[in-house]
């Protein structure tokens, strides 16, 4: 039997968890939804998806029209090469967000994905970490730069490192959400005490607002009794916080990456693109918000409806018709 220590169980949110942070300025253009979100995707495991799940998502809440902003935290760069940048250490990164050496909308660059934008990585942040020790707010850091641009962008995904360091810290005390992949498997559950203790450390000293925004099943095969049973003991866990989507382990996913596109635009009809369109519908959902792809989605339906019942009216009878009788 599997089991997690209940002392770092997760909580239900409560009403403040689930209002907008301070630092969220109000969306001002009726299309693009409030509040913004920023969610980390975090887990200090390596290797459970978390890079795959940044890109994919990103790139799917971007495709339902809503301005997306794609930040790679991770000195691997592996978000910013899978959409297709080369790694260029002199380009600003997020590294010289961090330092202060730029703001963000210096740094922020448009992707070939409609609405999606990247503060780029770079393999100067493996410095970061010491640097940021002698810095100023150094838990704050990634929090103060994006408060300025925050409300261009209904939402704003962090991948970050696959460690609990300053930079993963940095990611936390940013973020409103923890989006926290895992694969079905023993060893997985390793390591989600000590996450979950993290974000209550961080909740209670850094940023209150910050609440778990899900825990995603990643690689998933449904046909394994270990994967069902891991499911049924993470249901257990996390109640509702455990997602109800599931991404499948598919090749597509695995390729996109070297092709420099999110698997949305590499292979739209791939169960990996499905699965990841499924998941941002989820979290769209989990925030009471419509896209603005939903509402065009659900005016085209209506008016389809509404022409089709027109044709269906039977048509008036003639005069000619009704005097033959
Ligand atoms: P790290 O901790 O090193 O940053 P990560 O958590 O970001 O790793 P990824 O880089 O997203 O993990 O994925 C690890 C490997 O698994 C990659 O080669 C990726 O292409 C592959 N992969 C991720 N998800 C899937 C999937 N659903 N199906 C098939 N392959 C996948
Ligand atoms: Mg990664």
């Amino acid at each position: 039997m599997i089991t997690i220590h209940p002392r770092n169980k997760p909580t239900q949110p409560s009403e403040a968890d689930k209002t907008t942070p301070e630092t969220a300025v109000p969306v001002t253009t009726p299309e693009t939804p409030r509040p913004s979100k920023v969610i980390a995707v975090v887990n200090q495991k390596g290797g459970v998806g978390k890079t795959t799940t940044a890109i994919n998502l990103a790139a799917a809440l971007a495709l339902e029209g809503l301005p997306t902003l794609l930040i790679d935290c991770d000195p691997q760069a592996n978000t910013t090469g899978g959409l297709g940048f080369a790694r260029d250490d002199a380009r600003p990164s997020i590294y010289d967000l961090l330092m202060g050496h730029h703001p963000a909308d210096k740094i922020i660059v448009p992707t070939d994905v409609d609405n999606l934008s990247l503060i780029p990585g770079s393999k100067n942040l493996i410095g970061a970490n010491l640097e940021l020790v002698a810095q100023d707010r150094r838990e704050y850091r990634l929090r103060d730069a994006l408060a300025p641009i925050r409300a261009n962008y209904p939402f704003i995904l962090l991948d970050c490192p696959p460690a609990l360091d300053l930079l993963t810290l940095n990611s936390l005390v940013a973020a409103d959400g923890l989006l926290v992949p895992m694969q079905a498997e023993y060893f997985a559950l390793e390591g989600i005490s000590e996450l979950m203790s993290t974000l209550d450390r961080v909740t209670q000293s850094f940023n209150s607002t910050l609440a778990l925004e899900g825990v995603l099943l990643t690689m998933y095969d449904d046909r394994t009794n270990l994967a069902l049973q891991v499911t049924e003991n993470l249901k257990a866990f996390f109640n509702d916080k455990l997602l109800t989507t599931n991404i499948p382990r598919n090749i597509r996913l695995a390729e996109a990456p070297s092709h420099g596109k999110p698997v949305s635009l590499y292979d739209p009809k791939s169960r990996g693109a499905e699965a990841y369109r499924e998941l941002a519908f989820e979290i769209l959902t989990r925030n009471n918000l419509e896209s603005p792809e939903a509402k065009r989605r659900k005016a085209a339906a209506a008016a389809a409806a509404s022409s089709l019942k027109s044709f269906n009216k039977p048509e008036k009878k003639s005069r000619f018709w009704s005097s033959s009788k």
